[in-house]
C-alpha cells in the first residue's frame, strides 16, 4: 500500500518533470520569435509556469532546488547564478502561493486570461501618468520602486536592478503587466501611474 502510494507519487513527478522539459524546450528558444498575438505560444508559456509551481508545491520547494535552471529561465534568464538569492526565492514562493490563497483581494486583482499577449512595460493605452508625479515620465525612478519593496521581491537587485526582467513569469503574470487596473494601484500605492477615463 505505502509502496504503491510512493510509486505513484515518483510517476506524478516524472510526468511533471517530463512536461515541463518538454514545454521549456519549445517556450524557451521561441521567446523573442513567437508573434506576440500568438495566443497558442502564449498559453504554452504560461503552462510551463504553471508546471513549474506545481512541481514546487508537490516536492515543497525541492523541486525548485533540483531543477534550478528550468525556474531561473523562468524567472530570471538574465541574471546570472551568484546574483539569486535561492532560499529568498523558495520562501518568497511560498508568502505569494499564501497571499494569493488566502487574499481574495489579490486574487481579483489578476483576472488576466491564459491566452493574453505577454507585456514587457506599463500600458500606456490603459494608464497615464498622475499630475503629482515628480519624476521622470519614462521609468520610476523617482519612486525608488515602492512596488518591488512593498513586495520585499528577492529578484529586486543591487541598484534597484530586477533579476526578473524579461522573464516569463514577468510578461505573462506579474511586473510587466503592472498596472492594469486600478486595484493594483491602489494595492501598491503607486505614486505615478492612474487608470485612464474611457
Ligand atoms: S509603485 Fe508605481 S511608480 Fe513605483 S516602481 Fe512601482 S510601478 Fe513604478
Ligand atoms: S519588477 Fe520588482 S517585484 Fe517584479 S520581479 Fe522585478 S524586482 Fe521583483
Amino acid at each position: 500500500m505505502h509502496n504503491a502510494f510512493v510509486r505513484r507519487y515518483l510517476w506524478f513527478l516524472a510526468v511533471l518533470v517530463g512536461a515541463a522539459a518538454v514545454l521549456a524546450l519549445i517556450v524557451l528558444p521561441l521567446q523573442k520569435t513567437a508573434a506576440v498575438a500568438n495566443a497558442g505560444y502564449n498559453v504554452l508559456a504560461r503552462l510551463y509556469l504553471y508546471l513549474l509551481f506545481v512541481l514546487f508545491i508537490a516536492t515543497g520547494g525541492v523541486a525548485m532546488f533540483a531543477l534550478f535552471p528550468l525556474y531561473k529561465a523562468a524567472f530570471a534568464p538574465l541574471a546570472s547564478y551568484s546574483e539569486l538569492p535561492v532560499f529568498e526565492l523558495w520562501l518568497h514562493i511560498y508568502k505569494v502561493m499564501w497571499r494569493s490563497l488566502t487574499n481574495q483581494q489579490y486574487r481579483d486583482m489578476y483576472p488576466g486570461k491564459i491566452t493574453d499577449p505577454p507585456k514587457l512595460n506599463t500600458d500606456r493605452s490603459l494608464v497615464t501618468i498622475k499630475k503629482t508625479w515628480q519624476g521622470v515620465s519614462g521609468n520610476c525612478d523617482a519612486c525608488e520602486f515602492t512596488c518591488c519593496q512593498k513586495l520585499n521581491c528577492p529578484l529586486f537587485g543591487k541598484n534597484g536592478r530586477c533579476l526578473g526582467y524579461d522573464s516569463i513569469f514577468f510578461k505573462y503574470f506579474y511586473c510587466g503587466r503592472y498596472p492594469e487596473n486600478q486595484a493594483q494601484i491602489d494595492y501598491y500605492d503607486c505614486p505615478k501611474w492612474a487608470m485612464r477615463n474611457f
